[in-house]
Order: C-alpha cells, then structure tokens, then sequence
C-alpha cells in the first residue's frame, strides 16, 4: 500500500476513534444526570431499559474502539491492508468501506459461507 493511502487510513481511524470516544462521554453524562430525576417507579423502569440499551450499544463501540485500535496498530507495523488469512493485498475500495477490516473480500466470504454451514 501506499503511503498516501496509509496517511489516509491512519486520519479517518483516528478521527473515528476519537468521534466514538467523545461519544461515549456524552452517554455517561447522560446516565448520571437522568439518575437523579426519576422518583416514580414507573419511569424509573422505563429509564433502566433505555440504560440497558445504551449499554449495549457501548459494548458495541467498545469492540469497534478496539478493532479501531487494532487497525491503526497495523498501519504502524506495516501490515494494514493484508489479508490475514491468504496474505494478499486487501482491496482499497473495500477498506474504504471498511477499513477495521482483516480479511480480503474472497477470505470473508469464504469465512460467511462456513459460518452458514455451521448453523445449526
Ligand atoms: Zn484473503
């Protein structure tokens, strides 16, 4: 990969990480400044399940922080960009769609096909 593209890739991770990061902030805020408002019962349950939903979704980006992290990591040891299955050159076009990806389009479809297979 080029340099100019790795540039590229190592700007939008960091601008995501840190988008995500801030966002995350933000929803703890939120939880503890709405704790102190709810007496009635009532609300108070339907605020839990909105926690537990913005739980969730902070688990969610607390993988996508990681994989985030795992990304950049491999831009600075020089194999962002190389599928670790078979070791080709993962295409730009779909590491501009995705780019915490680790496999090449061929590996993740391969990799889709066994995980039907194995459904029960
Ligand atoms: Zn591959």
């Amino acid at each position: 990969m080029e340099q100019k593209d790795l540039d590229f890739f190592r700007e939008y991770l960091t601008q995501e990480l840190e988008e995500i990061q801030k966002k995350g902030e933000h929803t703890l805020e939120d939880m503890s400044n709405q704790n102190a408002v709810y007496a009635d019962p009532a609300d108070r349950a339907s605020h839990e399940s909105d926690q537990a939903f913005t739980l969730r979704l902070r688990d969610r980006d607390r993988k996508l922080i990681k994989k985030i992290r795992e990304a950049l990591g491999r831009i600075e040891d020089g194999t962002f960009g190389i599928c670790e299955e078979c070791g080709e050159d993962i295409s730009i076009s779909r590491l501009k769609a995705r780019p915490v990806t680790t496999l090449c389009i061929e590996c993740k479809s391969k990799q889709e096909e066994e995980e039907q297979l194995l459904k029960p």
